[in-house]
C-alpha cells in the first residue's frame, strides 16, 4: 500500500520507519528544501515510552550518542545564592537513561538516516490538493505534480496543512493555554556544559542551555498570558518588541539575552496552544503527533507523544492488514489514553512552572532547595504527580510477534503519478 505523509520531523520518519518494516510503501513530503540540520530547533523531551519505541527501532545508542548532556538545572537569583539541582537525583528515568533530552534537528536527523536508504523523501514540496475518492486519495501537490495513494497522513505539525484541507482552520482545533513562548540561538557567552540556567520572576521565566559542541545556546522564554492577541507569524519584529516589553523590567542576563534575541536569525515566538479535535481522521486521511493532538509546545510532552502516536498508528495499520477502518479508530484508543496525560500536564507545567506571585517564587526555590537532600523513597512520592513521572508511565507494546526484522537499506520509488 502506498503512504503519503505529510512532515519530515518527528512524527513523519517514525511513521515511515513502522511503515516501512511492516510491508507499507511510505513517501514522505516535507514543505523545508533539506533535512533539518544536526542541532538546529530547540531541545525536546523524549520521556520513557518513547525510548521504548526507539529502542525497537535500534536507536537508542545513537540518540544517547547525541543527547543533549544536560544534567543539571541552576536556579540564578541576583543577589542571592543560586540553587543547583542535579536532574539524575530527582528523576529515576532521567538518571538510567530512559528519560533523554536531544535537540529536534538532531533527533530529526537521526530518524531521517534511520529511513533515508528505503523511504521515499520529497523535500521542498507540500500537499496542495486532496480529494479523497473512496478507493484512494488523489493528491496534487504544490510543484505541481499529481499522485495517487492509498492512505495520506498529515505529520505536519501544530499548523498541519492536512489538517486544514480535511478538517478545516485551524482555530476551531486550537485552545489557548494562557502562555506565550520564545526562543532563539545566542553565544554561549556563560560558558556552559551540561547545564541549564534559570531565571524566574512572577509570571515569566527565561532559560538558558548549551547547544553541544557548537559554541552556541539557546535562550529560551516562557510568559504567562491570558488571551491569545492575534499576530502576523511573519512579523518577527513585532514578535521582538512583544518579548521585550514583557520582560522590560527584568535583571540577571536579560537585557543581554533581549539584545541577542534581536540578532537571533532563528528568533520564534508563538502562544502555547494545543490542538484537540473530536476525530483524528476522515475516511483514508489520519493525523499524527503534533498535527493530531499537539498538547502545547515546551509544556506537554508532545515529542514522545509524537512517536508513540506514530508507532502506535503503523502498528495498527499492520494489525490490520492495512484496513484504514479498523486502523484509524484502532489506534487512537491507546494514544489518547497517552495524549490525556500529556494534555493534563501542559497547563500544570504552565501554573507550577511560571510562578504567579512572589509566594509561589519563595515556594518553588525552597522546593528546589530542599528536593535533593529528601531520601530517596519519600521523593519518589513526591515526584509521582510530577510532568517528568506522569509522561514517563506509560507502557508501549512491543510490535506484534511477525514483525520482520529490520530491512537492509535500498532505495524504493515511490507510486506511479496519475495519469
Ligand atoms: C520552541 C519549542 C520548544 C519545545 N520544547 C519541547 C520540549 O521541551 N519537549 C517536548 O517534548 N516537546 C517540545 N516541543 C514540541 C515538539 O517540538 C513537538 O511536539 C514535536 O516536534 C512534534 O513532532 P511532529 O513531527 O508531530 O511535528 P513537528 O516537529 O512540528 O514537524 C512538522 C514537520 O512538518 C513540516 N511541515 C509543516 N507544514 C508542512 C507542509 N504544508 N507540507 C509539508 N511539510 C510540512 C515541518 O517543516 C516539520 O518538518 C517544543 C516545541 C517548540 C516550538
Amino acid at each position: 500500500m502506498d503512504v503519503l505523509i505529510s512532515g519530515a520531523s518527528v512524527a513523519g520518519p517514525v511513521l515511515a520507519y513502522w511503515l516501512d518494516r511492516f510491508g507499507f510503501t511510505p513517501v514522505v513530503v516535507e514543505r523545508a528544501a533539506f533535512p533539518r540540520l544536526g542541532l538546529g530547533g530547540h531541545a525536546v523531551d523524549l520521556f520513557a515510552p518513547a525510548t521504548a519505541v526507539m529502542g525497537h527501532m535500534g536507536l537508542l545508542e545513537t540518540l544517547r550518542e547525541a543527547s543533549t548532556e544536560s544534567t543539571a538545572l541552576r536556579l540564578e537569583r541576583p543577589g542571592k545564592r543560586s540553587i543547583t539541582v542535579d536532574l539524575r537525583d530527582i528523576s529515576d528515568a532521567f538518571a538510567d537513561g530512559r528519560h533523554l533530552e536531544i535537540m529536534r534537528g538532531e533527533l530529526a536527523a537521526i530518524l531521517h538516516a534511520a529511513t533515508a536508504g528505503r523511504v521515499d523523501y520529497r523535500f521542498g514540496d507540500s500537499i496542495a490538493e486532496l480529494g479523497d475518492h473512496g478507493d484512494g486519495v488523489a493528491v496534487r501537490f504544490d510543484s505541481g505534480d499529481r499522485a495517487r495513494f492509498d492512505l495520506v497522513i498529515g505529520a505536519d505539525g501544530m499548523h498541519s496543512r492536512v489538517r486544514e484541507l480535511v478538517f478545516g482552520p485551524e482555530r476551531h482545533w486550537r485552545q489557548h493555554l494562557g502562555g506565550y513562548f520564545a526562543v532563539g540561538t545566542l553565544p554561549n557567552h556563560r560558558e556552559l556544559t551540561g547545564l541549564t540556567l534559570l531565571y524566574n520572576a512572577v509570571d515569566r521565566i527565561a532559560a538558558m542551555y548549551p547547544v553541544r559542541q557548537t559554541g552556541l545556546a539557546r535562550a529560551v522564554f516562557l510568559f504567562r498570558r491570558g488571551e491569545e492577541p492575534e499576530f502576523d507569524p511573519r512579523d518577527i519584529d513585532a514578535q521582538r518588541r512583544l518579548l521585550r516589553a514583557e520582560y522590560r523590567d527584568e535583571g540577571w542576563d536579560i537585557p543581554l539575552l533581549l539584545d541577542e534575541m534581536d540578532r537571533a536569525e532563528d528568533f520564534y515566538l508563538d502562544s502555547i496552544a494545543r490542538i484537540r479535535l473530536d476525530s483524528w481522521s476522515r475516511g483514508r486521511v489520519a493525523l499524527v503527533g503534533d498535527a493530531g493532538y499537539a498538547p502545547g509546545p515546551a509544556v506537554g510532552g508532545g515529542t514522545s507523544l509524537a512517536v508513540v502516536g506514530a508507532y502506535l498508528l503503523a502498528r495498527a495499520l499492520a494489525e490490520a492488514d492495512g484496513d484504514h477502518s479498523v486502523a484509524f479508530p484502532a489506534y487512537r484508543a491507546p494514544v489518547e489514553a497517552y495524549a490525556r496525560r500529556c494534555r493534563e500536564v501542559a497547563p500544570a507545567v504552565l501554573r507550577r512552572g511560571i510562578p504567579r506571585s512572589r509566594a509561589q517564587l519563595r515556594f518553588s526555590e525552597t522546593a528546589m532547595r530542599l528536593l535533593p537532600h529528601i531520601p530517596h523513597s519519600i521523593r519518589t512520592r513526591l515526584m509521582a504527580g510530577s510532568a517528568s513521572s506522569t509522561l514517563s508511565s506509560f507502557t508501549v507494546p512491543d510490535p506484534p510477534a511477525r514483525t520482520p526484522p529490520p530491512r537492509p537499506g535500498g532505495f524504493r520509488a515511490g507510486p506511479a503519478p496519475l495519469p
